[in-house]
């Protein structure tokens, strides 16, 4: 599986926007707080950007929310074209219901490269199975449990807080923090979607 290994922050300079792909450090030391300039860009581009790059930055900015490479991106997105409703509404709920963004969502990771991590390396089971595929798709009645064995891991528990903390865990899930559990209850709305990008402007990018 082809995947992006270069410095996580210079992507979020190059959307310029926080992505939050570092987990703690998004929120003590970003990188893009004390340097908001564009990697590579000497001077800053004069006069307006074309329609073309702003749907390009707009697709770059949810693909690299995801860390997703461009081929599996531009298949889930031919697939959403197929889908009942808005085209752009179910790109968007296809990849929030993917197995690393549940396990991010649910706080047991607090960026999507360690929940990746955790699915990958065999720490997450949906429905009582182990579940090793990050782009697994979780459906409404899926119970998405963590390794009971990570209950004491720092990172975990450090992440769990943040999420308590910061009431960011999503309302269509029952949550267990003791049994380490998330129940999906429904489909998520559009306004409880964690990625916060114009989804027409992808789709006009796509259709182009
Ligand atoms: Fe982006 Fe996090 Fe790096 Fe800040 S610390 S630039 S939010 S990845």
């Amino acid at each position: 599986m082809a995947r992006y290994i270069g410095p996580v922050c210079r992507l979020c300079r190059r959307e310029q926007v926080k992505l939050f792909l570092k987990g703690d450090k998004c929120y003590t030391k970003c990188v893009f707080d004390n340097r908001p300039t564009t990697p590579g860009v000497a001077k800053p581009q004069r006069g307006k950007p074309s329609e073309f790059a702003i749907r390009l930055r707009e697709k770059q900015k949810l693909r690299r929310f995801v860390l997703m490479t461009e081929r599996p991106f531009e298949r889930l997105y031919q697939r959403a074209t197929k889908a009942t409703g808005k085209t752009g509404e179910a790109l968007l709920r296809y990849l929030e219901c993917r197995l690393d963004n549940v396990v991010r969502r649910l706080g047991f990771s607090n960026s999507i490269k360690g929940a990746r991590q955790l699915v990958a390396h065999g720490h997450v089971k949906v429905n009582d199975r182990w579940v090793d595929i990050p782009a697994y798709e979780v459906a409404p009645g899926d119970v998405v449990k963590l390794d009971p064995q990570l209950k004491e891991n720092v990172n975990v528990k450090l992440s769990l807080d943040m999420t308590t903390r910061k009431s960011t865990r999503p309302s269509f899930f029952e949550f267990d923090e003791a049994a380490l559990t998330g129940k999906m209850v429904r489909s998520p709305a559009r306004d409880e979607i964690s990625f916060p990008v114009t989804e027409q402007l992808i789709v006009e990018y796509y259709s182009k």
